[in-house]
């Protein structure tokens, strides 16, 4: 039985005390993928915030928007995209810092999330003042994902009602694509919707060896107009490589090209370990580089994981190992274990043998109080 978690409605559930992360001293996480570098900002006990810069891009992509205290305004500038899992305070209060550091003349930011963000995000929009910020509005393009489609809003701070922009089918859960990577989202349930998101590079397109001798053309301009072909999915493009000939690029991508594989980063948190959630984030972080996945409770306090929608050590394992993840960042960890993190992470290692484990554990103590989801 889903039950509903926050508290209200015909459940008493006790709610529990998080930390202030900004207050905080937990160590951030952070891990090397490819051409990007995940780091989870607040690590593994604060509030969920993972910032994934594209190091050839001077951007970043943010998953999450707990307190972002600790994020430097240079980085809340480049930010392109935000993919939020869902509303609940810990994964979106540190909106209100970011719209502040988008005052300025800064392109749209997308915004990804469950049906209902719109409403959240315009809501605190709504509860400032914008009567001095004339055309240096935060600009906003907000997507909601219903099942096959992206409804959009453009929305500017203190320029009126959100406008509504055409929808945009999502084949496959893919929810957003670009020239080096495309974003896949899954669907699972915590008394609410929450989406998961997978980014998953292209990889990269390397010539064959010996390729360009067999169709006797040079290297140039046009390796390059071919590869470009290829990213961005026009396969009719004529490419001509010098020797005499035309070519399909297509045609000549399948006889000169090869790509390698490119190494996905997942992130996911806040769902409850049922048959359904376990098939569809197994299916979302099959042969991931990174899965960054909540282990909020341990295996002993399985009744509060059931009553909040959460895994326990032993869910997040199970997800990790049947989806041959490389690597495992368990994180949003119960306050209640927050100076006993150590046994938290040898029960994850009895489950799975994919765990990082951060080099300088620390307790952060001294903190204030507030309320979390769990
Ligand atoms: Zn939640
Ligand atoms: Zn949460």
């Amino acid at each position: 039985m889903q039950q509903n978690h926050n508290g209200r409605g015909a459940f008493e559930i006790s709610v529990e005390l998080g930390a202030l992360t900004s207050n905080g001293h937990d160590p951030q996480i952070v891990v090397r993928v490819g051409p990007a570098v995940a780091s989870l900002v607040n690590g593994i006990g604060g509030d969920p915030l993972m910032q994934l810069r594209l190091l050839h891009e001077s951007r970043s992509l943010l998953f999450d928007m707990g307190d972002s205290g600790r994020m430097a305004l240079r980085s809340a500038h480049q930010v392109t995209d935000v993919f939020i899992t869902h509303c609940h305070a810990d994964h979106i209060g540190g909106f209100l810092w970011f719209l502040r550091s988008r005052i300025g003349h800064f392109p749209s930011c997308r915004l990804f999330g469950p049906p209902g963000l719109l409403g959240h995000i315009a809501g605190m929009v709504r509860g400032l003042l914008w009567d001095r910020v004339e055309d240096r509005g935060p600009k906003f393009i907000v997507h909601e994902w219903h099942g096959d489609h992206l409804k959009r809003w453009q929305l500017n701070a203190g320029a009126g009602r959100p406008e509504a922009l055409e929808d945009l089918p999502t084949p496959a859960g893919v929810i957003h694509r670009e020239t080096e990577f495309r974003i896949r989202a899954a669907m699972l349930d915590h008394g609410t919707p929450v989406m998961a998101y997978a980014w998953e590079p292209f990889g990269k397109l390397n010539v064959r060896k010996n390729a360009l001798e067999e169709i006797d053309a040079q290297a140039g301009p046009w390796l390059h107009d071919l590869k470009l072909a290829v990213l961005r999915k026009r396969p009719d493009e004529l490419i001509s490589p010098g020797n005499g000939a035309t070519y399909r690029a297509e045609d000549l991508a399948a006889q000169i090209l090869i790509q390698t594989a490119g190494e996905p980063v997942v992130y996911a948190t806040d769902f409850a370990d049922t048959p359904e959630n376990i098939d569809r984030m197994t299916d979302l972080a099959r042969g991931a580089h990174t899965l960054f996945c909540e282990a909020s409770f341990m295996v002993s306090d399985v009744d509060q994981a059931k009553r909040t929608g959460h895994l326990t050590t032993e869910a997040t394992a199970r997800i990790a190992n049947a989806a041959g993840v490389r690597q495992l960042v368990a994180f949003h960890f119960s306050h209640r274990y927050a100076r006993r993190r150590e046994q938290v992470y040898a029960e994850l290692g009895q489950f799975t043998d994919r765990l990082i484990v951060p080099e300088k554990e620390t307790v952060s103590s001294g903190c204030q109080p507030t309320q979390s989801d769990r």
